[in-house]
C-alpha cells in the first residue's frame, strides 16, 4: 500500500527515534488511498503487552519507553506495540510459511537469534512476554558467555556477533591461517560477521 524505509539511529535517544517513526508513518499515511485506522509496530526489545511500554531494548539502549502512548498521542490512532520477532512470527503465521497451522516455531538468525512459538493455535507469551526466545536456550552447559546474563546459549555460538567473536579468537591463536580475513577487515578486532560471509 505504501512503503518507507529509514535507518534507526539509537544515538538520537528514544525521543529522536520516536520523532523519526512519527515522520515516517505520517509520510506513509499521506500515500495511502484510504485513511490509516491503526498502527502495529515491532520493536527490538521486551515489550509489556498491556501498556505498550518497551521495558528493555538492548540494542536501542531503551528502558521503560512508553512507545504506544507517545505514538497514539502524536498520531491520533490506536497503536499496538510488540517485539519485532513476535511481529514477524505473526506475519509468518497469518500470511507466510506458517499459514493455517496451529503449531509453529520460527527462528530469525541475524546479529542475534530471535525466536517465537505458536502452540495449539496461540502465540506463547510467557509471564514476562518473552517466551520463545529460543536463541537463549542453553546448548552448552557452562559454555560461552552470552550478551544475556547466561552462558552457553545457542546465540552465543551461532548468532552473527558470536560467529565473529569466535573467528577473532581462532585468528588470535593462529594469525597465519587468518591472514586473508585480517587483511580484509583491517585488524583482528575489526573482523565482523560481514567479513566472514
Ligand atoms: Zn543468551
Amino acid at each position: 500500500m505504501a512503503r518507507e524505509r529509514h535507518p534507526t539511529n539509537p544515538e538520537k535517544g528514544a525521543e529522536g527515534v520516536i520523532a523519526d517513526i512519527i515522520a515516517c508513518v505520517t509520510d506513509c499515511m499521506a500515500d495511502l488511498e484510504h485513511e490509516g485506522q491503526a498502527l502495529g509496530i515491532g520493536v527490538a526489545g521486551q515489550v509489556e503487552a498491556s501498556t505498550g511500554i518497551v521495558k528493555y531494548g538492548t540494542n536501542l539502549g531503551w528502558r521503560d519507553v512508553p512507545l504506544k502512548s507517545e505514538l497514539e498521542k502524536a498520531l491520533g490512532i490506536p497503536v499496538v506495540v510488540t517485539n519485532d520477532v513476535r511481529a514477524a512470527l505473526w506475519g509468518e503465521w497469518r500470511h507466510g510459511a506458517g499459514k493455517g497451522v496451529d503449531d509453529l516455531v520460527v527462528l530469525f538468525v541475524g546479529t542475534g537469534i530471535g525466536g517465537g512459538v505458536v502452540s495449539g493455535g496461540q502465540v506463547v507469551e510467557g509471564c514476562t512476554n518473552t517466551a520463545g526466545e529460543l536463541g537463549h536456550t542453553t546448548i552448552v552447559v557452562d559454555g560461552r558467555k552470552c550478551h544475556c546474563p547466561n552462558h552457553g546459549c545457542l546465540e552465543a555460538y551461532a548468532g552473527g556477533w558470536a560467529i565473529a567473536e569466535r573467528a577473532q579468537e581462532a585468528i588470535r591463536t593462529d594469525p597465519q591461517a587468518g591472514q586473508i580475513l585480517i587483511e580484509r577487515a583491517g585488524s583482528i578486532k575489526s573482523i565482523k560477521i560481514k567479513c566472514l560471509s
